[in-house]
C-alpha cells in the first residue's frame, strides 16, 4: 500500500529485526556477509556494494520522489559524477545550468577539460540559448531549480518535454527543496539527484547523496556503477540520513514557515535593498514556483545596504546566524556569497550571474521565528550606528 510521504519516512524499516525485536532498525557495520554454503551467496556479500541500513534509506527515497529504485552516496557530488559517468562518454554532451551549485560546476568543467565528456553552460530561462544547446543533440541536460542563492525559477516540465524532444535524458538536482515540496519525476525528468547533506539528513552531520531512477530500465546499471567505482554510503551515514528522513515532512514545513515570517520582516526592513523569495508576488518565476512547487522553501537571499564595514558589523552582532556554508539544518546559516560559496569565480562572472558583494543568503531553520526577527533587528540597529 502506498502511504502518504510523513508516513513512508517514518514508518520504512520498523521492525524488521526478527532476533531481538527492535523497533528502529540497527546499524549494520559488517563489512562482509557469509556464504550460507559452497557457491550460496546471501542478499548481500560486501558492504561496498549492498548494506541493509542502506537499502531502507534508498528505499524511503525511491518512494518519496515517486521513483522505481534509488542509489545513496557518500555525497551529493559523487551522485552527480555517478550520472555522469553512466550516461556520458567522450564527446557526449551534458548542458547545464550556467549557476549550477559551484561544485557541480567545477566538476562539469574539469570532466570536460580532461575529456570525459562534454559540457554546456545554459541560462535555461533563455529560450533561444536553450534551444541552440538542444540542437546540439545532448545525451543528458540538468536542471537546478530553485537556483543557488538568487532563487531562481527554472520550468522543469517544460525544459524537460524540450530536452525529450531531442533525445536527450533529464536530471533535476532537488537539493533545495527536497521531495516534501517538489517532485521532478512527476513533472518528467528521468532522475532527481540530492545532496542528502541538506534538507534529507536536516541536521548537519553527514555528507551524502543519492540519485533516484524513475524507470526500472536504470535502477541495476546505476547500482552496478556505484558499486563498481565506490562510491555508495557507509553504514553509519545511512542510518543517521535515515534518522533525518524521518521528520523531513515537519522539519520542512516548518522552517519554511520560518521563512515566510522572516521574509514579511526583511520586506519591510529599510536595510534591505532587494529581497530574494519565490514565494514573492514579483519574484521571477513565482508563477512557475506555484505551478510545480508544493510550498516556496526555507531558503532567502537579500541584498543589504550599506558599505563592506556595516556589514562586517551586521554580521558579529547576530547571535541566531552562524556564518558558514551549506544549508537545509535544523540551525539557521547566514552566507556571504562573494566571499563563500561563489569565492570561485571571478567578480566578472559573480556581477554576470547578478551576485553582488552585499548578497546575503539565509538558511532558515527551526528556532523561535520571532527569536531570529529580534535578531536581525539588533543587528541592523548595530550596523546602522555611526
Ligand atoms: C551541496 C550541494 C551539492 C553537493 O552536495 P555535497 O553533499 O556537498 O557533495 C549539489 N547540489 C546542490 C544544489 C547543493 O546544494
Amino acid at each position: 500500500m502506498a502511504y502518504k510521504p510523513s508516513t513512508t519516512a517514518i514508518h520504512n524499516g520498523l521492525n524488521d529485526d526478527a532476533q531481538f525485536g527492535c523497533v528502529v532498525p540497527p546499524i549494520y557495520l559488517s563489512s562482509t556477509y557469509n556464504f550460507t554454503d559452497f557457491n550460496e551467496p546471501r542478499e548481500h556479500d560486501y558492504s561496498r556494494r549492498g548494506n541493509p541500513g542502506r537499502d531502507i534509506v534508498q528505499k524511503t527515497l525511491a518512494q518519496l520522489e515517486g521513483g522505481h529504485s534509488a542509489v545513496m552516496t557518500n555525497s551529493g557530488m559523487s551522485a552527480l559524477h555517478l550520472l555522469c559517468t553512466v550516461f556520458l562518454q567522450p564527446g557526449d554532451l551534458l548542458v547545464a545550468p550556467h549557476d549550477c551549485y559551484g561544485g557541480s560546476y567545477r566538476l562539469f568543467n574539469s570532466q570536460h577539460q580532461r575529456g570525459a565528456y562534454q559540457v554546456q553552460f545554459v541560462d535555461q530561462n533563455n529560450e533561444a540559448e536553450l534551444q541552440a544547446a538542444l540542437e546540439k543533440k545532448p545525451k543528458l541536460v540538468l536542471i537546478e531549480t530553485p537556483s543557488n542563492p538568487l532563487l531562481r525559477i527554472y520550468d522543469i516540465e517544460k525544459i524537460a518535454q524540450q530536452a525529450h524532444d531531442t533525445g536527450a535524458l533529464v536530471a533535476v538536482d532537488n537539493t533545495f527543496l527536497s521531495p516534501i515540496l517538489q517532485q521532478p519525476l512527476a513533472l518528467g525528468a528521468d532522475f532527481v539527484i540530492h545532496s542528502c547533506t541538506k534538507y534529507l539528513n536536516g541536521h548537519s552531520d553527514i555528507i551524502a547523496g543519492a540519485i533516484i531512477a524513475k524507470d526500472e530500465k536504470w535502477a541495476e546499471e546505476l547500482a552496478w556503477w556505484a558499486n563498481n567505482i565506490g562510491v555508495t554510503g557507509g553504514a553509519f551515514d545511512s542510518y543517521l540520513l535515515l534518522r533525518g528522513i524521518r521528520t523531513l515532512s515537519p522539519r520542512i514545513k516548518q522552517q519554511q514557515s520560518n521563512a515566510q515570517e522572516l521574509v514579511n520582516y526583511l520586506k519591510a526592513q529599510s536595510q534591505v535593498k532587494k529581497l530574494y523569495y519565490p514565494g514573492l508576488l514579483d519574484h521571477t518565476g513565482h508563477d512557475i514556483a506555484v505551478k510545480q512547487q508544493k510550498g516556496f522553501g526555507a531558503m532567502l537571499s537579500f541584498e543589504f545596504s550599506g558599505d563592506e564595514s556595516q556589514l562586517r558589523r551586521f554580521l558579529r552582532a547576530l547571535t541566531l546566524f552562524t556564518l558558514a556554508e551549506s544549508l537545509g539544518g535544523v540551525e539557521t546559516l547566514i552566507s556571504h556569497t562573494a566571499t563563500m560559496t561563489h569565492a570561485g569565480m571571478s567578480a566578472e562572472a559573480r556581477a554576470e550571474a547578478g551576485i553582488t558583494d552585499s548578497l546575503l543568503r539565509i538558511s532558515v531553520g527551526l528556532e523561535d521565528p520571532s527569536d531570529l526577527i529580534a535578531d536581525l533587528e539588533n543587528a541592523f540597529k548595530v550596523a546602522a550606528q555611526y
